[in-house]
Parts: C-alpha cells; sequence; structure tokens
C-alpha cells in the first residue's frame, strides 16, 4: 500500500473549517498532500466510510452531532494555478476562488471577477454553480479533473454534467479534485484590480460581514429574492436562540458564535413556515444541511 502523506485527525471540532462557526465534530478529517495522496487515501483501508467533501464550508451547516466517516479537505495540498496560456487556466479544487480571481485579474482574465465574491474553494465552485455579479463556475469550465470512490482519476469535458442555478449533476460518486477554466484574455490588469475592489465594496455595504454566517440561506425563487419574501415577512431580526436574521441582508443568519446549528436550523424552518404563510411560495435552503442531530435534543 502506497504511505499516505497527508494529515489525518480524528474527533475535529468543525467550528474553525465552516463560516457558519458551529461546532459538530468530523469524526476523522483528511487534508491530503496532493492529487495523487488523496487517490491514495479514498483507495485504502484507513479511510473511515461515507466521504463527505470539505471546501471551505462557505454553504454549510454541520449539524451539532457531526459528521460520520471522513471529512477530506482539500484547500491545504491541492493548492497550484498554473498558466495554460491564452486565457486558460488550470487549477486545484482547493484554492480559495478569491486567489484565483486575484490571480487572473493580474494576468488580464476579467471574466474571473465574479469568483472574488466567492468565500469558498473552486471545488466547492464547481459543486455548487457558485456564481456573483453575473457571473458563474460552469461558464468558464473547458474540463474538469475528478477521482472516484476508488480513488482513480477522471478527466471529464464541462458536456458531461447538467448545469443549472446552483445545481450541478452528473458522474455521481466522483468529487472534483480541479478544473481548466477558460476565460478570455486581453483585460488592462489595473482596471481590473480597480474593478475587483469596487465589487467587495459593494458586497461589504450590502451583506452582514466580520460574523459566523453561511452566506444566502436561500436559493431565489424564479422572478423574485429570498431577502425581499423573508424581510417583508417581517422576519428580519427574528431570533433561534443564539442565531438571528440579519438586519443588512435577510437571506443571512449570523450569530456571534453562540448559536448550535439546531438554532440555526430552527430559524431556516421559522422563515419557511413564516413565508410560506405570507406569500404562498416555500423557499428551498441553498445552504447545505448535513450530518447528524445530537441525540438527547439542544
Ligand atoms: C458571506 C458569504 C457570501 C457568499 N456569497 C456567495 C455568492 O455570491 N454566490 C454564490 O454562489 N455563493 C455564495 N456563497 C456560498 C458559498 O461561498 C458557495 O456556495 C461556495 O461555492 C462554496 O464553496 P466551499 O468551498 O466553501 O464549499 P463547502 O461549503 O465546503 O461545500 C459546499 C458543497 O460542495 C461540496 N464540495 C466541496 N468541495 C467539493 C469537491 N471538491 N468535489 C465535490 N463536491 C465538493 C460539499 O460536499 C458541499 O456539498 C457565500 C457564502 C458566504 C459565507
Amino acid at each position: 500500500m502506497t504511505a499516505l502523506r497527508g494529515r489525518l485527525r480524528e474527533s475535529v471540532p468543525m467550528a474553525r473549517y465552516t463560516t457558519c462557526r458551529v461546532v459538530g465534530p468530523a469524526e476523522w478529517l483528511y487534508e491530503p498532500a496532493d492529487a495523487a495522496d488523496l487517490g491514495a487515501f479514498v483507495a485504502s483501508d484507513t479511510a473511515a466510510r461515507p466521504f463527505f467533501w470539505l471546501g471551505l464550508g462557505s454553504n454549510l451547516l454541520i449539524r451539532d452531532g457531526g459528521l460520520r466517516g471522513s471529512v477530506i479537505r482539500l484547500h491545504r495540498g491541492l493548492a497550484a494555478i498554473t498558466d495554460l496560456g491564452n486565457g486558460r487556466v488550470q487549477v486545484d479544487a482547493g484554492v480559495a476562488c478569491a486567489k484565483l480571481a486575484r490571480w487572473c485579474g493580474q494576468r488580464g482574465y476579467g471574466e474571473a471577477a465574479f469568483l472574488a465574491g466567492i468565500p469558498g474553494t473552486v471545488g466547492g465552485a464547481l459543486a455548487m454553480n457558485a456564481g456573483a455579479w453575473g457571473g458563474e463556475t460552469w461558464a468558464q469550465v473547458e474540463s474538469v479533473t475528478t477521482v472516484d470512490q476508488h480513488g482513480e482519476q477522471h478527466q471529464r469535458s464541462a458536456a458531461d454534467y447538467d448545469i443549472g442555478y446552483r445545481d450541478v449533476s452528473g458522474a455521481p460518486d466522483e468529487w472534483f479534485t480541479g478544473a481548466i477554466f477558460a476565460f478570455p484574455s486581453g483585460g488592462d490588469p489595473q482596471a481590473l484590480q480597480a474593478h475587483l475592489r469596487e465589487l467587495l465594496a459593494e458586497r461589504a455595504r450590502t451583506q452582514p460581514t466580520g460574523i459566523a454566517s453561511g452566506g444566502s440561506v436561500f436559493r431565489n425563487p424564479p422572478g423574485d429574492h429570498a431577502a425581499r419574501l423573508i424581510e417583508s415577512a417581517g422576519l428580519k431580526g427574528v431570533r433561534e436562540g443564539g442565531a438571528w436574521v440579519s438586519e443588512k441582508h435577510a437571506n443571512f443568519i449570523v450569530h456571534r458564535g453562540e448559536a448550535s446549528a439546531s438554532d440555526i436550523e430552527a430559524l431556516i424552518t421559522r422563515i419557511q413556515q413564516q413565508v410560506e404563510t405570507t406569500h404562498g411560495v416555500r423557499l428551498t435552503p441553498e445552504v447545505r444541511i448535513v450530518g447528524e442531530e445530537v441525540a438527547s435534543g439542544h
């Protein structure tokens, strides 16, 4: 068996690995050294199943009972960006989207600017078809690399996937290890840096920053905005335990470290019920709720 070179830890509280900052633990957490090491881990008897793939945890609510099996975090080991020329960029799945946006901005690849607003990894952006300011991840993807549950690597083209709004399907039981993006080249790097700064300042004006949250809680229903529906149902500022609906942006649930996952989940349910009663619209969570309930309750 190939010797594993990554970092394996048992019973790891996940608060510092998710932007929601709640404490449900991972039974095992593995951070592979690189793509080959990732394949070796997945294929090994050391790896407890099931697997859960973690980016920067910016779209996740891990329940208080935590995640069974192996959580695989790519951010440390799968971190390379390679310029293939003419706007083609090969990126490992663990790279932070904001880093890729800055890197592309310096080379004049302006279509990558939207990635600056996504506080996750490239792997998470591929899994979610993350988007902002009119840009979407898969609009720029040429091909992806994946690993399957036996540790085998695959290369797939964008055409192998069905892509929708925050929704990606195709190649089940495979997870992203990287992508080749094809960005139109020829932008002015200085103008792009200034544009990025403006976009981020606009975001800081309209969304809560410096406080724990999982980003937009609900998907926007067709032709409307979840935030508008929540606000007009009178839910801004409403609390469950330590969590509350942000006063700045009603589609964010925030807390200052005192909320449990069950507080946040209870608030999600309450918002769904209230919005349905007021507007007749059932909101669907965008944030992914995973893991086990605590048996004794909260
Ligand atoms: C303040 C804030 C602002 C946000 N703004 C936006 C925005 O403007 N637009 C937007 O689209 N999103 C936004 N988000 C949500 C989030 O950043 C995106 O969904 C992001 O793509 C998640 O990436 P991640 O690496 O953090 O994934 P995680 O949250 O770690 O995981 C999300 C899902 O992707 C899966 N996944 C992760 N990595 C892989 C992989 N390598 N292979 C297969 N599956 C994988 C996970 O299993 C999980 O199901 C925001 C979040 C926050 C906290």
